[in-house]
């Protein structure tokens, strides 16, 4: 059975962890725009947040979304216009969840995902069968940090490959779009 139209993914650029376990602010990329929008679309998702908390940084997604919504664009790509249409920006992960309870007249349960294995993660199936609205959050740079997990609802249990754990957030948000919209 589907999920109802109640999932929101948000990609997370502030706050993140680098490679020295500090934590940053990255920069949006072209390609996780495009590659989550479309999973987005895929899987039914209600909106796709781009969280990053300077204007310079939004500046950058306006320009990108505002070629696809050109004629132009829509007559060289109306699939990928489909996709970008459900792209929109918050300053941080309180204003998009602000957003999303405007939206739906109701708190979404928010759940953060990562690679590792954590106390108390939520499975994929009990995920699922949440009825509310959900807001999904995903990290860029090295993941989201401790605070974030701390101050979901839930954090989801990591895909799991191999003994090689280094998903691309693109690839990671694809599998748990897949998981999380339908029981199968
Ligand atoms: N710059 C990197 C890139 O895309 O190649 C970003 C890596 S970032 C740490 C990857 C994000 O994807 C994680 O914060 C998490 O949200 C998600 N992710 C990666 N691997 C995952 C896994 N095995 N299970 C669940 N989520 C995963």
């Amino acid at each position: 059975m589907k999920r109802k139209n109640n999932l929101y993914v948000g990609l997370v650029h502030y706050p993140v962890y680098n490679k020295f376990n500090e934590i940053v602010t990255t920069s949006i990329t072209n390609l996780d725009i495009h590659d989550i929008s479309r999973s987005c679309k895929t899987f039914g998702v209600a909106r796709f947040y781009v969280i990053n908390p300077y204007p310079t940084q939004q500046k950058i997604l306006n320009r990108i979304l505002k070629f696809w919504e050109s004629e132009i664009a829509g007559k060289y790509n109306s699939d990928r216009v489909n996709a970008l249409n459900l792209v929109f920006y918050a300053d941080s992960i309180e204003s998009a969840t602000q957003q999303i309870k405007i939206q739906e007249e109701e708190c979404p349960a928010i759940i953060t995902t990562t690679a590792a294995q954590m106390d108390k993660q939520i499975s994929f199936q009990n995920a699922y069968q949440i009825k509310g609205p959900i807001f999904l959050l995903f990290g860029t740079g090295n993941g989201l940090t401790r605070e974030v997990h701390d101050m979901a609802d839930h954090i989801l249990e990591p895909v799991k490959g191999d003994n090689y754990n280094h998903l691309s957030v693109r690839s990671a948000a694809a599998i748990v779009l897949d998981r999380l919209s339908s029981d199968k």
